[in-house]
């Protein structure tokens, strides 16, 4: 038995002398915040890295997704079609700025929104569509971007899953009109707590910048209602010093990938999302489905794994339409795919250094489970 509990992810972290030496300038310079140099860097670096032209940076992911919404000015109760299947905090955006999320399907295949289902859901109130690649899993760019200029709606990304990854070679953030992106501590990058918009109209810079830092634009001149977004210099560095080691985390993981896929892809009962060819992925999460023709439920291997110290996690359930704080309070279409994916599906444990004997205990309690019954 595994003594030492082994959990869905750990964070990545440089070297602590490192960190350090990093941020001992800070000591001499005292300034902590207000896009301090290290902020302004950390921006540039990032524009290399994920190969867009325009980067702002924040505070979290869910305010940069928060803000950019909110900087495109939609009237009030608008309505945004966007995924159940995704982390609380997509749909928690769309409701904060008073807009009303209208739910779509996703796609079993690879758990992303439905673009063949989104316009039968276009109303004359629609004013954008908010899809999430999940997991890292690209959505249908192409199709959602024709639906979009055919009916004159923003496209606002959530890829918060998808830090680094590429589609056709092209940078993710490329895509759209915004792209979000989260370096929570739980992330494949993170700069502790921080997030980014990416965006290809210049004009964007200013309007994301007054409202991450209060409308503020010199000592006595407020222009605009904003908030409070910024990142702060000791997470800029962590990002700097963290985006030195990403690539080798992002190899590690896909290694990782691999020998869970090998050791996987002949028992039955267990389902994988499928592969795209055009995809460079990031290898954030390894989730698989547990199909219940084989009787082994999903919720019976999450506590048999947990029994065994292996702590999974079931992202996305419930829906975020289900949470109590939404439910029966929007539309409901048909979300049997959503729902469907939601109740099969489980995280196993995935990061750089994360034992490879430990992905072989993991799916031996799988199989020994799935040949109990
Ligand atoms: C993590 C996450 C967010 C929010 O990012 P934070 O940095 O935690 O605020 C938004 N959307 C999705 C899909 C996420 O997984």
């Amino acid at each position: 038995m595994n003594e030492e509990k082994i959990f869905v992810t750990q964070s990545s972290m440089p070297p602590y002398e490192e960190y350090v030496e990093a941020i001992k300038p800070l000591w001499s310079s005292r300034w902590l915040t207000n896009m301090g140099e290290y902020h302004k860097k950390l921006e540039l670096e990032l524009k290399k890295y994920l190969g867009v032209k325009e980067l702002s940076l924040f505070v979290n992911g869910h305010m940069a997704l928060e803000l950019a919404i909110q900087m495109f000015d939609f009237p009030e109760g608008g309505e945004i079609i966007t995924t159940p299947f995704t982390f609380i905090s997509t749909t928690h955006a769309i409701v904060r700025n008073h807009l009303v999320p209208v739910f779509c399907d996703v796609k079993t295949k690879d758990g992303t929104i439905d673009e063949t289902k989104i316009e039968e859901l276009i109303t004359e109130k629609t004013v954008a569509i908010l899809p999430v690649h999940v997991y890292g899993n690209i959505c249908n760019i192409e199709e959602i971007q024709k639906i979009a200029i055919r009916h004159s709606l923003k496209v606002i990304y959530d890829a918060a899953h998808a830090f680094g990854e590429k589609y056709k070679n092209e940078g993710i953030g490329n895509y759209g009109d915004a792209t979000i992106f989260s370096f929570h501590a739980t992330k494949v990058y993170n700069t502790i707590e921080g997030g980014a918009v990416t965006f290809s109209n210049p004009e964007y810079y200013d309007k994301l910048y007054n409202l991450k830092n209060f409308g503020i634009r010199g000592e006595e001149q407020v222009v605009s209602v904003g908030a409070n977004a910024k990142m702060n210099e000791f997470a800029a560095i962590m990002g700097l010093c963290n985006l030195k080691y990403v690539d080798i985390a992002i190899k590690e993981r896909k290694k990782r990938d691999s020998v869970y896929r090998k050791l996987l892809e002949n028992v039955n009962g267990i389902r994988l999302f499928i592969e795209n060819p055009y995809i460079k992925k990031n290898y954030g999460f390894f989730p698989i489905l547990v199909e219940d023709t084989y009787n082994l439920s999903r919720d019976k291997l999450y506590d048999l794994l947990k029994k065994n110290n292996y702590y999974t996690r079931k992202y996305f359930y419930p829906l975020t339409c289900d949470q109590v704080c939404f439910k029966n309070k929007y539309n409901t279409h048909d979300l049997s795919n959503a729902k469907k994916l939601a109740s099969t599906v489980l995280i196993l444990p995935l990061y750089e250094n994360l034992q490879l004997n430990r992905l072989r205990e993991i799916t031996e309690i799988i199989k020994c489970s799935l040949d109990a019954l």
